[in-house]
C-alpha cells in the first residue's frame, strides 16, 4: 500500500476533538468538587475544634472567677461570724471584769474584733453580689449599726461601773441583736454555699455539653473525612476506568482509521485541496481515473477536471457549502486528460482550523461512470418507451374515437355490461330504443331496465353463470328476445352477444336491433303460408303439417284423434244461381260459423274448393260424429246471405293404431262419399252402414 499513500505528508487532518487528550498527559488530577469538598471538611473540623477549645477556656475562666468569688465570700462571712462572736465575748469580758485594766483589755479586744468584722464586711461589699445577697448585706449593715450602738451603750455603762445595768442591757438587747445578725450571716453563708453548688452543677453541665459537642464535631469530621476518602477513591477509580477505556477506544479508532484508509485508497478517488481549490494531494486511484500523473495534478486547480456539463451555479453552491464548513455531497461529471467524461459521487469534507474556518478540503469520490452510462441507456429506453406508449395511446384514442363514432351513429343499440350485469356502455341508439338516457343506466343492472318481469329470474341465472364462466346460451349468436321499453311496452329484439375479458373480469357486448318489423313480417308471411286467403282459416298445407304432428302425438300418448271431412252439397248450383262471389261469401260465412262452433284445440282448415276438414285431438269417433252432427245442424239451419239454405255432407273417421295421415283422410273421405251417396246433408262414420245401392 505504500504506493497508494497520499504524497503530501504535512496534510494531516486536524485532530478529532474526541482524541484531543494525548495518551501520556495526566488528566486534571482532582476534580473541583473534590478540592472544594476537602476544603469544606477541613474548615468544619477546624471550626469545631476552635469552638470547643474556646468553650473550655471560657468555662475555665468562669469557674475560676466563681470559685474565687465563693471562696472570698465564704471566707469573709466566716470571719465576720468569728469576729461577731469574739466581740460579744470581749464585751462580756468587759462587763464582768473585776478591775479597770482587765476591762480596758477586753474593750481593746472588743474594738479589734470590730475592726476585723468591718474589714471582712467591706470586702464582702466589694464582691459582685446578686440581688438577694445585696438585700441581706444591707440588712446585715443595719443590724451591725444597731448592735454597735447598743454595744457602745453597754461599754459606757461598764466603764461607768454600772455592771448590773450593762449586763442587763447585754442580755436583753445586745445578745438577741447579735443572734439575729449571726442568723443573717448564716443565711448569707448558706445562700453562698447553695449558689456555689448550683453554679458548679451548671458549669458541669456546660462542660458536658462542650465535651459532647467536641465529640460530635470530631465524629462528624471523621465521617466527612471518611466520606471524602470513599468519594475520592471512587472518583479516582472512575477516572482510571475512563482513562483505560479512552486508551482502548483510541486504539480501536486507530485501527478503524487504518482500515478506512486502506478501503479509501483501494476503492475511492481521494484528493486534498487548499481553500482555493488547488490540489495538494491525490491518491493513485485519482491519477488512474483522471489519466493525469501526480506531478501534473499537484498545485493545479480542481478546475482542470471541469467537464463543462454543470452550470456555474452548481459549483457556486458547492463552494458556498464547503466554505461554510459543511460537508457537500453530490455527483459531479469530470473530464479526463483524453477529453472523455467520467462521473463521480463526491463527498467533500472541510477541515476547520482552531478559528473554525476551513483550512483544507478532503474529497472522497467513487467512480459512478458505469452507473451513469447505464442510467443514460435506461433513460433513453424509457424515452423510447414513452414515445411508443404515446403513439400507441394516440392510436388507441383514435380507434376509440372511430369506434365511438360508429356506435354513436349505429342504428343498433350497442350495450356493454360487466360480469354482474351492470351497464358500462350505452350508445345513443340504445337510448332511442329503450327510452333510458346513458346517465340513467350506467352502473344499473340491465335486467332491471329492459328485461320483462317474467324473464327476470332466467336472466339472473344467466348473468351469474356468465360472471363465473364467461359463458351463456345467447353468446356468440343472434337471438330474438322480448325486451321492455321504459314505458313498459314489450317488443322483440335481435341480440348479438359476445364476451370479452377486461382486467380479469368478464364483460359482454350486445348489439341489439329492434325486431318488431321483422317479427311482424315473419308472422304475416307465416300467416299467409298457413292460412286460406278467402276464409282466413288454415290452409291444407298447414293442416297436413299439424295432422302429421298430431298423429305422432296421439300415437305417443295413445290418445284418440278424429277427423271430420265435409263438403257443401250442390255448390255448383250456388255458383251457377247466385254467382261465384256469392259462392265465395257462402264459403266465408261457413268458415266463421264452423270456427265459432268447434273447440280451441280443434284445427279447422279448408281442404280445397268447397271442401273442409276439422281435426279433433283427444276426440274419439263418437265425439267426432257428435260434433259433425252439431255442425251439420248448425249449417243446415243457418241462412246464408243471398243464398239462403246450404247443407253439407260429413264423413267422420278416427285414427286407428298404425294409421297414416293418408289412411285417416281416406277413411273420412270414404265416409263423406257415402254421405253424398246417401242423399247428402248427413253424417257418415265407418260404423255407419253403407246406404242402399252404394256398394
Ligand atoms: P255435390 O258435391 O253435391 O255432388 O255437388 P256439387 O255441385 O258441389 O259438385 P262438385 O263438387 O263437383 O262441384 C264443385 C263446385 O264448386 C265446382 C266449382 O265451380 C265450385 N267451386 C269450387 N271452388 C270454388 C270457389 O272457391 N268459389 C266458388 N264460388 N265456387 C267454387
Ligand atoms: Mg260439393
Ligand atoms: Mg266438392
Amino acid at each position: 500500500m505504500s504506493g497508494s499513500r497520499l504524497t503530501e505528508t504535512p496534510c494531516v487532518p486536524a485532530p478529532i476533538p474526541a482524541m484531543s487528550h494525548p495518551r501520556n498527559e495526566t488528566p486534571a488530577c482532582t476534580p473541583p468538587i473534590l478540592r472544594w469538598g476537602f476544603g469544606a471538611v477541613m474548615c468544619v473540623i477546624v471550626f469545631i475544634t476552635a469552638l470547643s477549645l474556646w468553650r473550655v477556656e471560657v468555662d475555665k475562666r468562669v469557674m475560676r472567677d466563681m470559685i474565687s468569688h465563693e471562696q472570698v465570700m465564704t471566707e469573709m462571712l466566716y470571719r465576720m461570724q468569728l469576729a461577731a462572736r469574739d466581740r460579744t465575748f470581749a464585751l462580756f469580758g468587759a462587763v464582768h471584769a473585776d478591775d479597770a485594766f482587765a476591762r480596758d483589755g477586753e474593750i481593746q479586744r472588743f474594738y479589734k474584733f470590730g475592726t476585723t468584722f468591718r474589714q471582712a464586711q467591706s470586702q464582702l461589699m466589694r464582691l459582685d453580689l446578686n440581688e438577694s445577697e445585696r438585700v441581706l448585706m444591707q440588712q446585715l449593715r443595719t443590724q451591725t449599726e444597731a448592735i454597735t450602738l447598743q454595744q457602745q451603750g453597754v461599754i459606757e455603762l461598764a466603764v461607768a461601773g454600772r455592771q448590773a445595768e450593762a449586763e442587763k442591757r447585754m442580755i436583753e438587747q445586745v445578745v438577741p441583736a447579735q443572734t439575729r445578725m449571726v442568723a443573717t450571716l448564716t443565711t448569707l453563708l448558706e445562700q453562698a454555699i447553695r449558689q456555689t453548688r448550683e453554679r458548679a452543677t451548671a458549669r458541669r453541665q456546660i462542660q458536658h455539653r462542650a465535651t459532647a459537642l467536641l465529640l460530635a464535631g470530631g465524629l462528624a469530621g471523621l465521617l466527612l473525612t471518611w466520606g471524602g476518602f470513599v468519594l475520592t477513591t471512587r472518583k479516582m477509580r472512575g477516572l482510571l476506568t475512563r482513562l483505560t477505556e479512552a486508551g482502548e477506544h483510541l486504539q480501536a479508532s486507530n485501527l478503524d482509521l487504518q482500515f478506512q484508509k486502506l478501503a479509501l485508497d483501494e476503492h475511492n478517488i481521494v484528493s486534498i485541496a487548499d481553500t482555493h481549490g488547488n490540489i495538494t494531494a491525490v491518491n493513485d486511484k485519482f491519477c488512474a481515473v483522471s489519466q493525469y500523473s501526480r506531478a501534473e495534478l499537484l498545485g493545479r486547480n480542481h478546475r482542470l477536471l471541469k467537464s463543462g456539463l454543470h452550470a456555474e451555479a452548481f459549483y457556486a453552491d458547492l463552494w458556498a457549502t464547503i466554505s461554510a464548513g459543511k460537508v457537500w455531497r453530490g455527483e459531479i461529471c469530470n473530464r479526463r486528460k483524453d477529453g472523455t467524461l467520467y462521473w463521480v459521487a463526491s463527498t467533500i469534507l472541510p477541515f476547520v482550523d482552531e478559528a473554525g474556518l476551513p483550512s483544507r478540503y478532503v474529497s472522497v469520490r467513487t467512480d459512478i461512470t458505469t452507473i451513469k452510462e447505464a442510467q443514460g441507456v435506461l433513460e433513453r429506453s424509457r424515452d423510447e418507451l414513452e414515445r411508443l406508449v404515446q403513439t400507441r395511446t394516440g392510436e388507441l384514442a383514435e380507434r376509440e374515437e372511430v369506434l365511438h363514432g360508429i356506435t354513436n351513429a349505429a342504428q343498433d343499440a350497442v350495450i356493454m355490461i360487466d360480469a354482474s350485469g351492470r351497464v358500462t356502455y350505452w350508445n345513443p341508439a340504445a337510448e332511442q330504443m329503450f327510452g333510458f338516457t346513458e346517465s340513467e343506466v350506467i352502473g344499473v343492472g340491465l335486467g332491471e331496465l329492459i328485461v320483462p318481469e317474467r324473464y327476470m329470474e332466467r336472466a339472473r341465472i344467466s348473468f351469474s353463470r356468465f360472471a363465473e364462466t364467461g359463458e351463456g346460451a345467447a353468446l356468440g349468436r343472434t337471438t330474438t328476445l322480448q325486451a321492455r321499453h321504459r314505458n313498459g311496452v314489450e317488443f322483440p329484439v335481435e341480440v348479438s352477444l359476445s364476451a370479452i375479458k377486461l382486467r380479469g373480469q368478464w364483460s359482454a357486448v350486445g348489439i341489439v336491433r329492434d325486431a318488431t318489423e321483422r317479427v311482424q313480417t315473419e308472422e304475416r308471411l307465416k300467416q299467409l303460408a298457413t292460412t286460406d286467403p278467402l276464409t282466413g282459416i288454415c290452409n291444407r298445407r298447414h293442416f297436413d303439417d299439424v295432422l302429421a304432428s298430431e298423429i305422432h302425438r296421439a300415437a305417443r300418448f295413445s290418445s284418440p284423434l278424429s277427423l271430420i271431412l265435409f263438403d257443401i252439397d250442390h255448390f255448383k248450383r250456388v255458383n251457377d244461381s247466385f254467382g261465384h262471389q256469392a259462392g265465395d261469401r257462402v264459403l266465408t260465412q261457413l268458415a266463421v260459423s264452423v270456427s265459432n262452433t268447434i273447440r280451441t284445440i280443434d284445427l279447422f282448415a279448408r281442404w280445397g274448393g268447397e271442401e273442409f276438414v276439422v281435426l279433433l285431438p283427444g276426440s274419439d269417433l263418437n265425439a267426432g260424429r257428435v260434433l259433425a252432427e252439431k255442425l251439420r245442424m248448425a249449417l243446415a239451419t243457418q241462412p246464408f246471405s243471398d243464398v239462403g239454405q246450404v247443407t253439407c255432407s260429413f264423413g267422420v273417421a278416427e285414427l286407428a293404431p298404425g294409421d297414416t295421415a293418408d289412411a285417416l283422410i281416406r277413411k273420412a273421405d270414404h265416409c263423406l262419399y257415402r254421405a253424398k251417396a246417401s242423399g247428402r246433408n248427413r253424417v257418415e262414420t265407418p260404423a255407419t252402414p253403407p246406404p242402399l245401392g252404394d256398394a
